[in-house]
């Protein structure tokens, strides 16, 4: 059976649940301690997707980075964009572009740069019974909409809403992207600022 290693990225700001969203598909389990991701780190499970065997490989990444520093080294290779936003939150809703706009600069298919896989998350539904929510569900189908029909799922790490269906579409549409095999990963050249004269060949 042939095995798959698909590679996704989650990206928001820090607190919207990102970490917690994880933990609640891989290992069945919400802490409501505050704990900071730091750098970024992953995780891996293993799925059947109809006759295949996957291994999706989830990248954390620290919220509160700034957005330049988060993607160099993270980025480069990834099969999928999870965008993630708390409802209660309009910040979180509000960066959304600027997430995006920074994933899209480091992973970057020539054909289409807007065609890039990315699913948007609309986490901690459960708060208040949904009372406190700000940010509609129409709101953030029309966001969706505007970058090219990306996915959107309403989820609760806490309540474990719709998180086994959200990764699972997000394994679907990182197995679509990785078979079209035309991404062109960019890699920022790791170049001294010394050795930047001259032709840099040395025979
Ligand atoms: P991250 O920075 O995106 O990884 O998010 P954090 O792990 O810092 O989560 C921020 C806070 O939100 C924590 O106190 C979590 O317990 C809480 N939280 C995360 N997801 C949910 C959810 O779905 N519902 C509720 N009620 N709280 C959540
Ligand atoms: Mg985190």
């Amino acid at each position: 059976m042939p095995r798959h290693l698909l590679k996704v990225i989650i990206l928001g700001d820090s607190g919207v649940g990102k970490t917690p969203l994880m933990n609640q598909y891989v290992h069945k389990n919400f802490s409501e301690e505050y704990n900071t991701t730091i750098g970024a780190d992953f995780v891996t499970k293993e799925l059947q997707i109809d006759d295949r065997l996957v291994t999706l490989q989830i990248w954390d990444t620290a919220g509160q980075e700034r957005f330049q520093s988060v993607g160099a080294a993270f980025f480069p290779g990834a099969d999928c964009c999870v965008l993630v936003y708390d409802v209660t939150a309009m910040r979180s809703f509000d960066t959304l572009d600027n997430w995006h706009e920074e994933f899209i600069k480091h992973v970057r298919n020539p054909q289409d740069p807007d065609k890039f896989p990315c699913i948007l998350l609309g986490n901690k539904i459960d708060i208040n019974g949904g009372n406190s929510r700000v940010v509609s569900e129409k709101q953030a189908k029309e966001w969706c909409a505007a970058k090219g029909n990306i996915l959107y799922f309403e989820t609760s790490a806490k309540g474990d809403h719709n998180v086994d269906a959200a990764f699972l579409s997000i394994a679907r549409t990182a197995m679509t992207n990785e078979y079209e095999q035309n991404i062109y990963v960019e890699v920022p050249e790791a170049v001294p600022e010394t050795e930047q004269q001259g032709d840099g060949c040395v025979s």
